[in-house]
């Protein structure tokens, strides 16, 4: 018996070695037919006996190439075609492929190995790839998807290339980004001044460099890094000094998944992302005694490793025979550099030699950041290798919206129909790069959709950057949509839910509608509004936000309103040498009630307890401290203190007091300070799932969301989780960031909600 079948597989299958995977499969079990591009996927129609038509069917559904993204595999029957031969047929034309662009991919085993292969043509070449390995989006400069729309356009490929290009069995068929040393894009070592550096071969000589303890910039894939020797305490400290970066963690590069596990505590899910074709930085158990400079990562046990992601990332790591730190070729709050003019300018101070090369970036991306909590990836930030796939929506959005994130690691998102792009990452926009970058990103990025805003989202913050740039869009119909209601609605569309949900939003800060800063919230929303159910009994901020610098200030508040006025303060270690007169000018800005805005945020409290149980008065940048409280804890909640929910308004008070007077007194008595940082987890813990219970029953058992950059702690996200399941169900962020980097999904799914009731009133 001989039949047909028409096959419909959607997702992101294109560029990735789909249609070639195909062509072998059907090959191999002996089918005839063809297999072409579509709008959302690919087609396949074959034609053979229906044993192998079913044999065919089942290895679609295994062994996919890894980079490919499926979401859904259908098909019918058909009339059988007497062809023995399987083609592959040229793509749709270029409106139908405007959505085909992928992901950027990992270096593949095979292409791996060539490099490494001195009888290989590709020995030691830095842009060897094939089409399940290479660049995309970071060269992708217009639609469809093809070698003229990249970077690569004005390389020409050599005959050698040309033929691997042309061959359905070639693993380099139609990849767009093929090259070899004798056509492609070469590298180059250059001084501060711009100088060709002539001696040896360019990795070669950065390396001699990094192992002699030097800054090197390489331009990599989505933009430079800044390179240092990662087991060198003074090579990690200058690169801090000259890059304005005190404190925050630096990511680490090494060769091997060997060399990882070598520094970290690795779990199975742990290894799979290392070496996953995405290669986020993974944040992992840093063991102890690990080869690596203490000044990498301080205040944590956490360390970012990540493994080489491209084949000269591959080459200089082998070359330096060391751990790397890689950190994003910036300055503080600027974007990351992209050209080498740009490069130069700008990281002249700080690397003291540059590996460039003539293959242009045309879309700056970051790495990204995951950490496995519960057994499963949270993407922390959602850049390099997940841009630009999209989010499903459970909902499709009726008119193309653009939403334009928050103020802090800002991402934009646009949608269309039931897809949500999030853009690459972009940073803080604390400068005119920053929002320079957003808005250049924005405008390619609606160049590859071919997407046109009709609705423009963006936070309620009437003094954040990227509200500024929601305004001066054309668009007529604006939508702010409040920081923590956008937490939930991000979190509600990555799982699908329409709501109500109990959304716990928890966060150092949001602009609430009564202009308060918000931050530890419990809503129940659906997507087009919400009700505020609790907030934390809020802490007065002296002096603004340098109270979230100045750490000191935040405990001394808490202190005080914890034992009414009276705090033990000379029997704490943080006070002890405080100056009197400074801790009476912040008493003195509190009572007045001026300079000193009330602030709900749960990373507050986390401050407040963290600065006199570890005794830090500063911290040099937002959530330091209550990040070292964390790793104090040492990965275990205690036993909750006392809390206390003052029900008798709404919304409702989440008051730890009682746990802050309790905290104090043990570090005065002296207890373990582990402990201590242990059982306030714990009460935070205690006090949230009290909070979520006593709402469901006011609303019923709704489903629970949790959201926000306070996620990011395992402990407290698997905790709080492990406390209402399975009364209730709870969800967390897996591939949108619980931080303020998934924010922009949020506000774009709200946006679609809202302008869609205004037209169904109208
Ligand atoms: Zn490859
Ligand atoms: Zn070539
Ligand atoms: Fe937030």
């Amino acid at each position: 018996m001989t039949g047909g079948r028409r096959i419909e597989i959607r997702g992101t299958v294109q560029g990735v070695g789909f249609r070639p995977w195909v062509y072998r499969v059907a090959r191999a079990v002996g089918l005839g037919g063809r297999v072409r591009n579509q709008p959302e996927g690919v087609s396949i129609e074959a034609f053979g006996e229906e044993e192998k038509l079913d044999a065919f069917l089942a290895a679609l559904a295994r062994d996919l190439p890894p980079a490919a993204r499926v979401h859904s595999v259908d098909w019918v029957a058909i009339p059988a075609e007497g062809t023995a031969e399987f083609v592959i047929l040229p793509s749709a034309d270029a409106g139908e492929r405007r959505l085909s662009i992928p992901a950027d991919l990992a270096t593949c085993p095979a292409c791996a190995a060539e490099i490494a292969d001195p009888a290989n043509r590709r020995f030691g070449y830095a842009f060897t790839n094939c089409t399940e390995c290479g660049p995309r989006f970071t060269i992708a400069t217009g639609v469809p998807y093809d070698r003229a729309a990249t970077t690569m356009a004005w390389f020409t490929m050599c005959p050698a290339c040309a033929a691997e290009y042309r061959d359905p069995l070639d693993r380099r068929f139609h990849a767009q980004p093929n090259a070899c040393p004798d056509c492609g894009p070469h590298l180059g070592l250059v001084d501060r001044d711009g100088r060709r550096v002539r001696f040896g071969p360019p990795l070669a000589a950065a390396a001699d460099l990094l192992q002699a303890g030097e800054i090197v910039a390489v331009k990599g894939l989505g933009g430079f890094h800044l390179a240092c020797d990662a087991s060198s305490s003074d090579a990690v400290e200058r690169l801090r000094l000259r890059k304005r970066r005190e404190a925050k963690p630096l990511a680490v590069m090494v060769a091997r998944l060997e060399d990882a596990r070598d520094l970290g505590r690795l779990t199975r899910e742990e290894e799979a992302l290392l070496t996953s074709p995405v290669r986020p930085i993974v944040l992992c158990e840093r063991r102890p005694g690990a080869a690596i400079a203490p000044e990498v990562a301080p205040d944590t046990s956490l360390l970012g490793l990540f493994l080489p992601y491209t084949p000269l990332h591959h080459l200089l790591l082998a070359a330096a025979r060391r751990p790397l730190v890689m950190t994003s070729g910036n300055r503080s709050d600027e974007p990351i550099a992209r050209s080498e003019e740009e490069a130069l300018a700008r990281l002249g101070g700080i690397a003291s030699a540059f590996v460039v090369h003539d293959r242009e970036i045309a879309n700056r991306c970051d790495d990204s950041v995951v950490r496995v909590i519960d057994g499963a990836p949270v993407v922390l930030r959602r850049s390099r290798g997940y841009v630009p796939y999209p989010i499903r929506l459970a909902r499709p959005v009726a008119r193309p919206v653009l939403a334009c994130g928050a103020h802090f690691k800002n991402t934009f998102c646009l949608a269309r129909g039931d897809s949500a792009w999030l853009g690459q990452h972009i940073g803080d926009l604390e400068t005119p790069e920053a929002y320079d970058f957003l808005a250049e990103a924005i405008a390619r990025m609606e160049a590859l959709l071919d997407l046109e805003p009709e609705v423009v989202a963006h936070d309620l913050h009437p003094d954040y950057l990227s509200t500024r740039y929601a305004e001066a869009r054309p668009e007529p119909v604006k939508i702010a949509v409040q920081h923590h209601h956008a937490h939930i609605a991000s979190a509600m569309a990555e799982h699908g839910l329409a709501g109500p949900v109990l959304g716990l939003a928890y966060d150092g800060t949001g602009f609430g509608p009564d202009g308060a800063a918000w931050g530890g919230e419990l809503l129940v929303a659906d997507l087009a509004g919400y009700r505020r159910l609790a907030t934390f009994r809020p802490l007065p901020l002296a002096g603004g936000e340098a109270a979230i610098r100045q750490v000191w200030r935040v405990a001394l508040a808490a202190l005080d309103d914890a034992f009414s006025g009276d705090p033990p303060l000379d029997r704490l270690p943080l006070f002890r040498s405080a100056p009197a007169r400074e801790i009476r000018l912040v008493r003195e800005l509190i009572a007045r009630g001026v300079g000193a805005p009330p602030a709900h945020g749960v990373g507050r409290w986390f401050d407040a307890a963290g600065a006199f149980l570890l005794d830090r008065p500063h911290a040099h940048y937002e959530g330091q401290v209550a990040m070292a409280l964390d790793a104090a804890a040492g990965g275990a909640a205690g036993e909750p203190y006392g809390f206390a929910i003052e029900a008798d308004r709404e919304p409702w008070q989440i008051d730890l007091r009682a746990a802050i007077r309790a905290a104090a007194l043990d570090r005065i008595a002296g207890r373990p300070v582990a402990a201590i940082a242990a059982r306030f987890h714990g009460t935070l813990i205690a006090a949230s799932a009290e909070v979520v219970r006593r709402a469901a029953e006011l609303t019923g058992r709704l489903p629970v969301v949790l959201s926000g950059g306070a996620f990011q702690n395992s402990l407290l996200a698997s905790g709080i989780r492990r406390a209402l399941e399975p009364d209730l169900a709870v969800h967390v962020h897996r591939e949108v960031p619980p931080g303020d980097g998934g924010i922009a999904l949020g506000q774009a799914v709200v946006a679609a909600e809202v302008t869609e009731r205004r037209a169904s009133c109208a």
